[in-house]
């Protein structure tokens, strides 16, 4: 039993090649976690370095406490099982299950207790003095399982292990890899490319594209509310459709226009997280719906399309179809002309029909036709609202409060201006109130629909906020985005600063030993790092360490002015901005711009910049990476 952590892992073969980016997961103990996606997204590459059987470019992997980057394979405690069986031919079943534990010099009759309970338990005790080659490929598959079972590993990988095996067996191994899994109440790790083996074998899922995460989640969190068309179309089958479209709010409905010039009609109660300027009838936005999620028609409502084929499975009909042969002048790809559509038996849809095509308001999803990431994220990346800058003051929100001066600064001469307000950065307070309609649970979060007009205001409030409620709140000002027509004048303000610098190493004797000593040099500033993180850096980039620029990034909470005598970063003080509610410092160090909280009444024009190497996170400026 264990549970595993992965954090920032990446690895980088040795020609260059970034298999893995970034990943990071913690796997609670008896969990089935099922990594998946196409051939080369790195799936294999994070199980073999799990595994210990691949070396962990950069970030820590840890097996239940402890760190195991470094720890040979047969001393993680965990078991692996191969697409290839990796049986030996010569030797008979009980002989392959006996071998590593042979190896170990285990006594002989624990040694066949383990295999005999390990057989009994994959029902293959008839077979044990047979040889791999006298069995099918389902029995040596379960020999390859059994081989693993007698280790009584802490946690097993499974590299597609149902690959060779034809379809009817695949199922029914599928079945028994689950019940095994109940049974030996143990974590697994399981890659896969087969998006049905992920989703009836997964506690959670790994999506994976290119070296990267797509999203982790539930099996059916992944099918009702995937993060991107990717993971809309990976998973479901057959696949999730999509067409190019404009959606258009009037009043409580949204119309989704489809290039065609066909139209449907779902409530906006249904989509109310899609940001406005999305809703605007001008912006064209990737629809997604599930074949399982369109209803047929012959009465003319929804999107049109031609019937290609017809394919009736008993209990289900999947009709096929083109989409747009009505408008002459049609000019939609045709790819985005195919329609699937799964049915009830529906007897009078033929090959040649016309048919109508009309969506599960509640099933829809949108995506960023761009960026391909869902318009309809769980909490709202950030709000819009509209203010009226009117002197010293704005009006928002239905009050009228005073201008911080940075905001004064940035509006200049606009009037009528936007705020981007993320909900993060609406807090309880004094200065608002809105009704709130209603509140979801979001993970372990309180999101609340806040009525502002005709649209929602999302906050994250605490979970004794209730729907009827009247909410009472401030904005944090810094963490707001101001724009007018369209143009960004005052940017929200992140958590972090970084400073480019170099890392160095010095060498000394202490107690008649040597010593190393490493440190992050950031212009003169020069603070001493772990040595783990010296090590880290050393064991990445081997001595051309030292020759590198890395990133030093910093929390700005974590930065502080230096104290009588001690070092620091010098900077020249440029500016204060002063938000109201909090001030910052804009300060010129290193050739770079920060900014650092200040009191009010700060006025210092030069200062020295300190913080601990324990809160720098250090980025490898070479590939894009973070290292410690
Ligand atoms: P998957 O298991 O998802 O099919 P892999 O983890 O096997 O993918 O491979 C991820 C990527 O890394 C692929 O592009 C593959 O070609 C590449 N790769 C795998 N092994 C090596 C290697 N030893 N050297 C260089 N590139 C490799």
């Amino acid at each position: 039993m264990a549970n595993l952590k992965l954090s920032h892992i990446y690895k980088v073969y040795e020609n260059g090649h970034k298999a893995v980016n970034d990943f990071s997961i913690d796997i609670a103990d008896r969990e089935f976690i099922v990594f998946v996606g196409p051939s080369g997204c790195g799936k294999s590459t994070t199980l073999r370095m799990v595994a210990g059987l691949e070396t962990i470019t950069a970030g820590d992997l840890f097996i239940g406490d402890t760190l195991v980057n470094d720890m040979e394979p047969k001393d993680r405690d965990i078991a692996m099982v191969f697409q290839s069986y990796a049986l030996y031919p010569h030797m008979t079943v009980y002989e392959n299950m006996a071998f590593g534990l042979r190896n170990r010099k285990m006594p002989e009759e624990e040694i066949k207790q383990r295999v005999l309970k390990a057989a009994k338990m994959l029902d293959i005790e008839e077979y044990l003095d047979r040889k791999p080659k006298a069995m099918s490929g389902g029995q040596r598959q379960r020999v390859a399982l059994g081989r693993a079972l007698v280790r009584d590993p802490k946690v097993f990988l499974l590299d597609e292990p149902l690959s060779n095996l034809d379809a009817k067996l695949r199922a029914q191994m599928r079945t028994e890899i689950t019940e095994l899994h109940k049974n030996l109440k143990t974590t697994f790790i399981y890659v896969t490319h087969d998006q049905v083996e992920a989703m009836t074998m997964g506690t959670r899922i790994v999506v994976m594209k290119l070296g990267y995460v797509q999203q982790i989640d539930t099996p059916m969190n992944l099918y009702n509310e995937p993060y991107n068309k990717f993971v809309a179309g990976f998973i479901g089958s057959p696949q999730m459709n999509f067409f190019d479209v404009k959606l258009k709010r009037e009043g409580d409905d949204v119309d989704v226009i489809f290039a065609n010039g066909d139209k449907v009609t779902i409530p906006y109660e249904k989509v109310s997280k899609i940001h406005e300027k999305y809703l605007n009838g001008d912006t064209t936005v990737t629809f997604g719906i599930r074949p399982e999620h369109l209803s047929v028609n012959k009465e003319g409502k929804g999107l049109e399309f031609v019937v290609t084929n017809v394919e009736r499975l008993g209990n289900e009909t999947i009709i096929y179809g083109k989409v747009g042969d009505k408008v002459e002048e049609f000019t939609m790809k045709d790819e985005g002309r195919n329609i699937v559509l799964k049915v009830i038996d529906r007897e009078d849809i033929n090959v040649g029909d016309i048919a109508y095509a009309e969506p599960n308001p509640s099933k829809v999803h949108f995506f960023d036709a761009e960026t391909e990431v869902t318009l309809m994220t769980k909490i709202p990346e950030y709000n819009t609202i509209h203010a009226v800058h009117d002197g010293d003051y704005m009006d928002v929100l239905g009050h009228r409060v005073e201008l911080p001066e940075t905001y004064k600064g940035a509006l200049a001469d606009a009037h009528d201006f936007e705020l981007g307000l993320p909900p993060a950065a609406i807090v309880p307070g004094k200065d608002f109130s809105l009704k709130v309609a209603k509140t979801e649970k979001v993970d372990d979060k309180n999101l609340a629909y806040l009525v502002n007009g005709d649209k929602y205001l999302f906050a994250l409030v605490s979970d004794d906020v209730k729907e009827g409620d009247d909410y009472q709140f401030d904005i944090l000002n810094e963490k707001v985005n101001l724009s007018a027509d369209g143009k960004e004048l005052l940017k929200a303000i992140g958590d972090q600063e970084s400073f480019m610098g170099r890392f160095s190493k010095t060498e000394k004797k202490e107690n008649g030993e040597r010593v190393l000593h490493f440190f992050y040099d950031i212009g003169d500033y020069t603070i001493e790092a772990a040595p783990e993180h010296g090590y880290k850096i050393n064991s990445i980039d081997g001595d051309n360490c030292y020759k590198y620029t890395y990133r030093y990034a910093v929390d700005r909470k974590n930065i502080r002015f230096a104290g009588e005598g001690e070092e620091g970063l010098k900077g020249e003080v440029l500016e204060i901005l002063d938000y109201g509610n909090v001030r910052f410092a804009k300060i010129k160090a290193n050739g770079e711009e920060i900014l650092v909280n200040v009191d009010k009444g700060f006025d210092a024009k030069e200062v020295k910049l300190a913080f601990d190497a324990k809160d720098v996170s250090v980025y490898s400026t070479r590939i894009d990476m973070m290292i410690c």
